[in-house]
């Protein structure tokens, strides 16, 4: 059935309780693929990047990836899970013309890591506990293209060309346990699981984990069930969400849209769904009941995989200081409220802040540009602090020009404008625009006589001994010289003038 008319977001959640199941992919960022040794660099020509592994020629033997079990285990360690002490591959078999072997390697009641947990932060600072099922290792699909059609897609299409470059690549594949009790923050949980579960993958470093560009993508099942009923209702699958708002927005979407089915007195159909970015809808994909049967069995071309103990102890104490721990630590470091490092996580900011003080800026000084001029910039313009046309290194640069005194911060907002804009380098803009700060004397002195001339009575206080009155000759020269004056000398050469020591 179609739906015309969502429900209210809030009368959804006045009658039905959400409850959620979200399947995260990551594509680990090994140099080769999973079972062979092709190279998994982005961007090749289509095809290049294949062997008789990865095209699922007869014959062809799949040797696994040592990296990708590493990965994985990091992963599972990372998210409070137990660790197989053995574990198989499983073939999960279906045609589908991106994948040449006809079965994905993947895993199946055997995965290499399970049971575990990770704590999302909301915005309002709320800590809530989503519980990991398992985290478990396949490998990723090869891409179609359809082409002759106006949409992209099969329908209307002439014909299909196909690229198996991407078939074979790691896969970990996360799956939570159905989260219960979010209420009407599911859609907010749902974003900051997978915005957590992000940094996470980042700080490992098994991954840049980047959603924009598939290398991480979310699957959100969402059912509602009347309050007070134990049993779950029939869920909904939306595919490939791949950016965070999105994730958002369609469990906010599947909530509003199940309650309107429901309320009608309708069944919601247990399906696949795609989301549509630009009305943040979906709409119906493949129907999807329990009996779907991929024949799984075991992998009999790879041997079962059985970390040493004292292999996954190294790799546990190996793991690099996580995103919840390293909040904590900067929030004390940095001196900063709950109220204050939550601004600062929402806008995002911590990895360019670090970035920043990497490249030399001292911390305040990066957290005041990232959180002000630059956060209220990608504010305006819909972006993330990271996709701003700025590096770092431009903002320390920036940060170093203010602290030796060419540039104060009026000038330093215009440079980082400029910057922003496309203009060049920090010294380039500065250059070009004239844009440093005057301290010379000759210069100054001009202005200075000038704005004295100009406010007689002001310049009659200072004689008079009031001298905090200077401040408005100094704004005036400021005015006078569009904020390039060196304010701290443009004072001196005034109380010189005008109250001289004896
Ligand atoms: P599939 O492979 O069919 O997608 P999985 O078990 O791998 O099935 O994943 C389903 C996801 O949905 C899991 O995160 C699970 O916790 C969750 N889930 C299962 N049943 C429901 C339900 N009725 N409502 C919401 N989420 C559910
Ligand atoms: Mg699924
Ligand atoms: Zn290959």
């Amino acid at each position: 059935m179609t739906v015309t008319e969502l429900v209210s977001y809030e009368d959804a959640l006045a009658t039905y309780d959400p409850v959620m199941g979200l399947e995260v992919h990551v594509e680990l960022g090994t140099k080769t693929k999973m079972f062979c040794g092709c190279s998994t660099t982005l961007g090749a020509d289509p095809n290049s990047q294949t062997c008789p592994t990865c095209l699922g020629m007869p014959g062809a033997l799949p040797v696994v990836n040592a990296i990708g079990i590493e990965s994985a285990i990091k992963i599972g360690l990372a998210l409070n899970c137990e660790i197989a002490e053995w574990c198989r591959f499983a073939r999960k078999n279906y045609f589908y013309p991106d994948m040449p072997k006809n079965f994905q390697t993947s895993q199946y009641d055997e995965p290499i890591a399970f049971n575990g947990y990770l704590d999302v932060s909301l915005e309002d600072g709320e800590v809530f506990r989503v519980q990991i099922e398992r985290a478990h290792m396949e490998e990723d699909t090869g891409k179609s293209l359809h082409v002759g059609g106006a949409t992209g897609r099969i329908h209307g299409a002439s014909h299909s060309l196909l690229d198996y470059n991407r078939a074979g690549i790691p896969l970990i594949e996360i799956v939570t346990k159905p989260i219960e009790g979010a209420g009407e923050r599911a859609p907010e949980v749902a974003k900051a699981y997978v915005a957590e579960l992000r940094e996470l993958i980042k700080a490992l470093g098994v991954s840049e984990a980047r959603m924009e560009m598939g290398q991480m993508r979310c699957d959100v099942n969402l059912s509602l069930r009347p309050y007070g009923r134990e049993k779950f209702g029939t869920r909904s699958e939306t595919k490939n969400v791949n950016s965070l708002r999105s994730v958002e927005r369609a469990a906010r979407f599947e909530i509003q849209r199940h309650a309107a089915v429901l309320n009608d007195g309708g069944a919601i159909l247990q399906e696949t769904r795609h989301f549509h970015e630009e009305d943040g809808s979906t709409t119906a994909g493949r129907i999807k009941d329990n009996a779907e049967d991929y024949r799984y069995f075991p992998e009999p071309d790879l041997v079962p995989i059985a970390p040493a103990r004292a292999w996954v102890e190294e790799l546990r104490a190996g793991l690099p200081e996580l995103p919840s721990v390293q909040r904590k630590r900067l929030q004390a470091d940095w001196g900063m409220t709950d109220h204050e490092m939550q601004s600062v996580l929402n806008a995002g900011a911590i990895p360019s802040i670090l970035a920043t003080i990497a490249a030399g800026a001292p911390s305040d000084q990066a957290r005041k540009w990232w959180m002000g001029e630059l956060a209220r910039r990608a504010n305006e313009t819909g972006q993330e602090l990271t996709a701003l046309p700025i590096t770092p290194a431009q903002v320390a640069r920036v940060a170093a020009l203010v602290a030796e005194g060419s540039l104060n911060d009026k000038l330093a907002r215009q440079v980082i404008d400029a910057v922003l804009d496309g203009e060049g380098d920090p010294d380039e803009v500065v250059e070009k625009r004239g844009l440093a700060v005057v301290s010379d004397d000759g210069a100054l002195g001009t202005a200075v006589d000038e704005a004295i001339a100009g406010n007689a009575a002001i310049a009659d206080k200072i004689r008079d001994g009031k001298v905090a009155a200077a401040g408005a000759l100094v704004g005036a020269v400021m005015k006078a010289t569009r904020g390039q004056a060196d304010a701290a000398r443009v004072r001196e050469l005034i109380l010189e003038r005008l109250a001289p020591k004896e």
